[in-house]
C-alpha cells in the first residue's frame, strides 16, 4: 500500500531503527517510546489490523507470534516483555498496519503500548 506510513519503513522510504527483519516480518523501534525498550514488529505486506485475518494468515501470525519472544530477548529484554495490538477505534489505533507493541521494563509505562 504506497499511502502506509509502515510499508514505506519495509520498503526504505522512511528511515526506521530495525532491530530484526526476515522474509515475512520487520521489527523496528517505536519513534515514541514507552518504555526503556519499545519495539514495533510488523508484517513486511499490508494488513491493516487484526480484524483482517482469515484461516489463511495462520502461517504468518504463527511465526511473528512466535518470534517476539527471541527478538524481545536480543533486544536486552531478559525478564520479559508486553505485547499489546490494537485494534480499530475503540482499541486506539492509529497506524492502520498491523503491529504488535513489543515493551520492556514497563513497571512505570502506560499500560497501553
Ligand atoms: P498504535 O496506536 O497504532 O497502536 O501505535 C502506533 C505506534 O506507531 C505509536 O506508538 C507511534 O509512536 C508509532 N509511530 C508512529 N509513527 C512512527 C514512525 O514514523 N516511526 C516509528 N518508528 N514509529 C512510529
Ligand atoms: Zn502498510
Amino acid at each position: 500500500m504506497t499511502d502506509c506510513l509502515f510499508c514505506k519503513i519495509v520498503a526504505g522510504d522512511i528511515p526506521a531503527d530495525i532491530v530484526y527483519r526476515d522474509d515475512i516480518m520487520t521489527v523496528f523501534r517505536d519513534i515514541n517510546p514507552r518504555a526503556r525498550v519499545h519495539l514495533l514488529a510488523i508484517p513486511n505486506h499490508h494488513v491493516e489490523s487484526l480484524d483482517e485475518l482469515t484461516a489463511e494468515d495462520a502461517s504468518w501470525v504463527g511465526h511473528i507470534t512466535r518470534m517476539l519472544p527471541i527478538v524481545a530477548r536480543e533486544s536486552g529484554l531478559t525478564q520479559g516483555f508486553r505485547t499489546v495490538v490494537n485494534t480499530g477505534v475503540g482499541g486506539g489505533q492509529e497506524v492502520y498496519h498491523l503491529h504488535y507493541h513489543i515493551l520492556g521494563d514497563v513497571r512505570d509505562a502506560d499500560w497501553r503500548g
